[in-house]
C-alpha cells in the first residue's frame, strides 16, 4: 500500500495555511499539526509550557527552538500522532528547525514542501479582518465572513475574538520575522527538489484544488 503523504506547508501568516491544512488533512486522511494551535491550546489550559510559549506569542516573537523541538519530537515519535502521514503547518519556522526535522525523520523523509504564496498586502488585509474562536483558534472567521449567530463560534459555541497577535504592531513584526527567518526555507527546500509553489489567492475551494494537484504531481515523481 502507498504511504500516506508527509507534507510541510510554508507560507506567510494569513496565507490560509490553517484553513488549507485542515482540508488537506481530510483529503489525504493524515494528521494535521499546527504548532501555533498547539501552543494556544496549552496557553488556554494554563500549563507551564503553554504560559511560557504565550509570553513569546503575544508579542509576535518566535517561541524558542528548544521548546518547539521538544513538542515536535514527541509528536513524531514512533506510535505518536504523526508517526504515519502528516501535514505540518507553522513548522519548521527557521533553518535550525528544518535541519532538526530532517534528523528526527530518520524512517521516512518529507514528500513535498508546499509554499502557499500570497502577497504581503493581501495577508495584512486578511489578518486585520481575521477573528478566531476563543476556545479553539483553529475555528477561523473574519469580519467579512462572521459566524451565523453574533460572535459565537458555529462549531463549538465559544466567543469569537481577535487573536492577541493579530494587532497591527504584532502582525508587522511577525511578517518581518517570516521574511528573515522562514522565507529562506523556500530556497532550502527548492535546492533539495522538494518544493512546489501554489498560488494562495482566490476562493479556498480553488486553492485546495491547486494544492492537491501540486501535491499529487510531486508524489508521483518520488
Ligand atoms: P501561527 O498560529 O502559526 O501564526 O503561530 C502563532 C505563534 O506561535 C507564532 O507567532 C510564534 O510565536 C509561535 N510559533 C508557532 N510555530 C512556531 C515555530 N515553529 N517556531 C517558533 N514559534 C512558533
Amino acid at each position: 500500500m502507498a504511504h500516506k503523504p508527509r507534507i510541510v506547508l510554508l507560507g506567510k501568516q494569513g496565507a490560509g495555511k490553517g484553513t488549507q491544512a485542515k482540508l488537506l488533512s481530510r483529503h489525504y486522511d493524515i494528521a494535521h499539526l499546527s504548532t501555533g494551535d498547539l501552543f494556544r491550546a496549552q496557553a488556554l489550559a494554563g500549563t507551564a509550557f503553554g504560559l511560557e510559549a504565550k509570553r513569546f506569542m503575544d508579542g509576535g516573537d518566535l517561541v524558542p527552538d528548544e521548546i518547539v523541538m521538544g513538542v515536535i519530537e514527541e509528536c513524531l515519535a514512533p506510535g505518536g500522532p504523526l508517526a504515519d502521514g502528516f501535514i505540518l503547518d507553522g513548522f519548521p519556522r527557521n533553518q535550525l528547525q528544518a535541519e532538526q526535522l530532517e534528523q528526527v525523520l530518520t524512517d521516512r523523509p518529507i514528500d513535498v514542501v508546499v509554499h502557499l504564496d500570497v502577497p504581503r498586502e493581501i495577508v495584512v488585509e486578511r489578518l486585520s479582518a481575521r477573528r478566531v474562536c476563543e476556545n479553539n483558534g483553529a475555528h477561523i472567521y473574519s469580519v467579512n465572513k462572521p459566524p451565523s449567530r453574533g460572535w459565537i463560534c458555529d462549531e463549538c459555541g465559544g466567543n469569537v475574538v481577535q487573536r492577541d497577535d493579530d494587532t497591527p504592531e504584532a502582525v508587522n513584526k511577525r511578517l518581518d520575522l517570516y521574511d528573515t527567518q522562514t522565507s529562506p526555507l523556500i530556497a532550502f527546500y527548492n535546492a533539495k527538489g522538494l518544493l512546489a509553489v501554489v498560488n494562495g489567492v482566490g476562493h479556498p475551494d480553488h486553492v485546495l484544488e491547486r494544492l492537491v494537484s501540486a501535491i499529487d504531481v510531486a508524489r508521483s515523481r518520488r
